[in-house]
């Protein structure tokens, strides 16, 4: 008999020649502007710490001060003994942040979007999402059991003809996109998303998971950017990005969130956030608010990276602290990457399938410095 897990090696060879073939690589201590990476010192341009709160000593002393309280663990699911005042006071704060009735909140981003869109939509429904939606949208759109149909990314036109087509047919529809495209940096066109949902009796779901804490005036995410905070809609965000721990939330109705407390699956039967997590996060929803400055330094930053690098690099083009620089090649991306390891930078190349085509790239923080703005621009047109 042959053996049945022989495919795996052929299947790592094939991703190997194809240079796809990815691994962890080892940071030491903790995550910033500045870390250690497999034993040497690189300005880090890989982060979604956005605002530098990860390592920040108010998100640590919360979080352990959480712990003394509470214990590590949450030891239940949160609709039998998981449910602690801190998720209730952190979903109160993301209400307030987001503006909506109520919040919800995740062991992740991840599960946030599976258990949501597998709670609202069913065999009966369509989804229609952006082409270039973040995995944990399309993975909860197979897990629904809805048809499901990708619309070319950013496309109204796309998007309306297939509604016209489609939409009748079925009983529900939900429309998905993130916000900020996280392999990209552009924004969604929020304003027409709303207005076909509105024509075409759909919900919308929006991926806040890059927007949440830095865009917006008070950072509440894209929806307050596109000024359309209290339209009726499905906010999705995480907290393992800006905010600096982890979980996912979603902000919406109190009907919307009484439901999922009810039906999503990966809310009910998991283990409810830890303790530590909970209130790093909440801590974290504070300095959202109360230093916007943060929020400033981040655009600064990327403001000067878009100037200094136009004429070598096409930059895709971003609205965001995500900034990407087109290469022609896996390869080439991969021995961009290196050279720029080489020389103490930590810029990642993003290849296929992740991406439909390779670039290098770039997160811009707000503990960034001008000095390492300075050293990538001289290592980068070098
Ligand atoms: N949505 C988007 C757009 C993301 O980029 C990510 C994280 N890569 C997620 C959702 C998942 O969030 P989390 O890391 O909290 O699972």
């Amino acid at each position: 008999m042959s053996n049945p897990y022989r495919w795996l090696e052929k299947s790592l060879e094939t991703i190997h020649r194809a240079n796809w073939y990815r691994s962890v690589k080892t940071i030491a201590g903790r995550g910033g502007a500045v870390v250690e990476l497999e034993g040497k010192m690189v300005i880090n341009f890989a982060s979604n710490d956005y605002l530098g709160l990860a390592g920040d000593s108010r998100l640590i002393e919360a979080a352990v001060q959480a712990v003394r309280e509470y214990g590590t663990g949450s030891t239940g699911s949160r609709l039998i003994s998981g449910h602690r005042p801190l998720h209730q006071q952190l979903e109160r704060a993301i209400a307030a942040l987001k503006q909506t009735e109520d919040a919800l909140v995740f062991s992740s981003g991840y599960l946030a979007n599976l258990g949501t869109i597998a709670a609202l939509i069913g065999a009966r429904d369509l989804i229609l999402g952006d082409q270039y939606n973040h995995s944990s949208l399309k993975n909860g759109a197979i897990l629904s059991g809805a048809k499901t149909i990708d619309y070319l990314h950013n496309n109204l036109e796309d998007l309306e003809s297939k509604l016209k087509q489609y939409r009748p047919h079925y009983r529900r529809c939900l429309i998905t996109t993130d916000t900020v495209f996280s392999m990209d940096g552009d924004l969604c066109p929020l304003l027409e998303l709303l207005q076909f949902a509105q024509d075409y009796e759909a919900m919308l779901l929006v991926d806040e998971a890059h927007a949440t804490g830095v865009m917006g005036a008070t950072g509440a995410g894209c929806v307050e950017h596109f000024n359309c905070t209290g339209a009726e809609l499905i906010q999705v965000g995480t907290l393992s990005k800006a905010l600096g721990s982890l979980g996912g939330y979603v902000a919406g109705s109190k009907v919307l969130i009484d439901f999922l407390r009810n039906r999503a699956p990966s809310w009910i039967y998991t283990t409810g956030l830890s303790p530590a997590d909970t209130a790093a996060a909440l801590a974290a929803l504070h300095i959202v608010q109360s230093e916007p400055e943060r929020r400033s330094t981040i655009f600064e930053n990327v403001k000067f990276i878009k100037e200094n690098l136009i004429n070598q690099f096409e930059i895709l083009p971003s609205e965001s602290p995500i900034l990407c620089l087109k290469v022609d090649s896996p390869k080439m991306a991969l021995d961009y990457g290196q050279k720029l390891y080489d020389c103490g930078i930590f810029l990642p190349a993003i290849r296929p399938p992740t991406v439909p085509t390779s670039r290098l790239r770039l997160t811009v923080m707000a503990t960034h410095e001008l000095s390492h703005l300075e050293y990538l621009r001289s290592k980068l047109l070098g």
